[in-house]
């Protein structure tokens, strides 16, 4: 759109407010809202989502943000909730595209956003803005306010959004704990007091809407895995997310308590701690921590290795250990691996597929979903914290974030069991905009900004194509059929089969099949046609697959 248009839209529409996801509501990941009322918007979080077998090839898929493209002359700032990559993660991606708009956000998560920037040589061109719960920011008509929320990172931010039509809260990713071990207790009071002036609209968690009751707390998981550290007699390797800092400093903890020392495994580990370490929010005990060299000098019972790749992401550390191919460190009977995690729903097949792996290679396993015993609390609010927020805000207007539909509707009906109206409850698609008008009324308009999202290839950045996608799952279950002919030499003919076991007499046939084609048609043009159009039915009947047939 061109600025004029843009401006003559602003006017156009003097008093509407425009809020529109670009990413998180339809998936958990990729998170990324925009706040637009006349000339300003603001962008909270830019994170991204890893793809599940739909995507093959793909890294990371990202927000489509060709709207903010468009529109980036308005962007005074994007707002970041905390530092998990599904709210940080696109930003050295996409930064640039929306004209490198300042950053705010907590110490830790500027400190994970700065590490990624660096990578890609950005570090330099973007502005990073420190906030804290008790920062106030103004942008055009909007004035952000933020509290502090309980998550599975230290130094996560809700924001409280004041605007002409009345406060917006966005919960961020959030639970309720009484007793944190890394943070203090989430800011019920500020939320009482925006409540007092009036809630307008909740945009509120949705991740564990489907599990009932109220968040363990970090203090229970922390006694949880001393009681089984205190059981183990050989070698631990504790797996949990690496941005879970908390587990870190129980896993610190007890090792002290049990004269362990601790092997870190996984770039992702390393790093965190680094961070979390230096900026004084986990304390590194001198000699605690020991180089895989020195292994050696201890005895299995002194031992922990906390390694990266609880999920069973392909190349991490636990998904190395597990198939054989890490050097640093080989399973043997008697350890004890244990899953201080829940899976990322999509990663179930590769967690179990690693778990088979360990156990024939002698190893125990200890993995909370399964056994539940309390050494590991999602960092997200179930059921009950969920009513509990609705019930303290009081919003007119409700929208369920973070989450795909499934979740969001469990969301609803939380939302209508404690009062709230389903016509005031809104379920966003991402590229949704949902407008507020001068009068105070919610709703969403028929036309989407977007619809679908961007694909990271390598360090690449490509717009989404469903053709693509189509095409290389049918290459990866029909493999390829390679024909060579040679226009000098008659009867010369090749078929390569890819991805296919084929026995020798088929391809006979098939070539047989070929030099028919090519004596029947004389121009290159016709052959290369033919052979390409009506092989597929003939290798169909004799192999019962259609692989792509490539003539060269
Ligand atoms: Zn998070
Ligand atoms: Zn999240």
């Amino acid at each position: 759109m061109s600025k004029d248009k843009s401006r003559k839209e602003a006017v156009s529409r003097p008093a509407a407010l425009r809020i529109i996801p670009l990413g998180g509501v339809e998936e958990v990941g990729k998170n990324c809202t925009v706040f637009e009322f006349q000339g300003d918007s603001i962008v909270v979080d830019l994170g991204l989502d890893f793809p599940d077998p739909d995507f093959p090839g793909a890294r990371y898929l990202l927000p489509d943000i060709s709207y903010l493209k468009n529109n980036k002359q308005k962007i005074r700032a994007l707002i970041l909730t905390h530092g998990h990559l599904d709210h940080i993660g696109a930003i050295s991606y996409l930064i640039r595209d929306l004209g490198n708009p300042p950053i705010f956000g907590s110490k830790l998560t500027l400190a994970l956003v700065e590490d990624r920037l660096r990578e890609k040589n950005l570090d330099k061109e973007v502005s990073l803005k420190e906030v804290d719960s008790n920062s106030v920011l103004y942008f055009g008509k909007f004035k952000i306010n933020f509290f502090r929320v309980n998550h599975n990172i230290p130094d996560s931010l809700g924001l409280a959004i004041s605007t002409p039509f009345g406060t917006i809260i966005h919960t961020g990713d959030f639970k309720f704990d009484e007793n944190p071990v890394d943070q203090l207790p989430a800011e019920k009071d500020k939320l009482k007091g925006y409540a007092r002036n009036g809630v307008f609209l909740l945009f509120s968690d949705s991740t564990n809407a489907d599990v009932p009751g109220k968040a363990i707390s970090e203090k229970t998981v922390g006694q949880m895995i001393d009681s089984i550290f205190s059981k183990i007699k050989g070698r631990i390797i504790f797996t949990s997310f690496s941005t879970l800092i908390s587990r870190t400093y129980q896993v610190i903890e007890s090792c002290q308590k049990y004269q362990r020392k601790i092997v870190v495994f996984g770039l992702s580990s390393k790093k965190i701690i680094k961070i979390a370490s230096e900026l004084g929010y986990l304390k590194t005990p001198p000699g605690l921590f020991i180089k895989p060299e020195e292994i050696k000098n201890f005895r299995d019972q002194e031992l922990l290795f906390l390694v990266s790749g609880s999920q069973g992401t392909e190349g991490s550390a636990m998904s190395r250990i597990a198939k054989k191919e890490f050097h640093g460190l080989k399973i043997k009977p008697g350890d004890t691996v244990v899953f201080s995690s829940s899976a990322i729903p999509g990663n179930e097949i590769a967690i179990y597929g690693m778990m088979n792996n360990l156990i024939d290679q002698g190893a125990e396993i200890i993995y909370e979903p399964i056994l539940g015993l309390g050494i590991h609390s999602s960092g997200h609010a179930p059921a009950e914290d969920l009513k509990e927020i609705i019930n303290i805000t009081k919003p007119q207007f409700f929208v369920p974030i973070h989450g795909g539909h499934y979740l969001q509707a469990y969301h609803i009906k939380l939302a209508e069991e404690v009062g709230l109206r389903r016509e005031n409850i809104f379920m966003l698609y991402n590229g949704s905009i949902l407008e507020i008008d001068k009068d105070r009324r919610a709703r969403v308009l028929p036309q989407r900004v977007v619809k679908t999202a961007l694909i990271v290839e390598g360090e690449t950045v490509r717009p989404f194509s469903g053709e693509i996608f189509k095409e290389r799952k049918k290459l990866a279950e029909d493999g390829i059929c390679v024909v060579r002919f040679e226009e000098k030499v008659k009867n010369f003919v090749r078929i390569k089969f890819y991805g296919l076991q084929i026995e020798k007499n088929t391809i006979k046939e098939i070539e047989k099949r070929v030099i028919k084609l090519i004596i029947k048609y004389k121009s290159r043009r016709d052959r290369e046609e033919m052979v390409e159009m009506s092989l597929g039915d003939f290798v169909f009947s004799k192999i019962g697959k259609r692989p792509r047939i490539v003539v060269i």
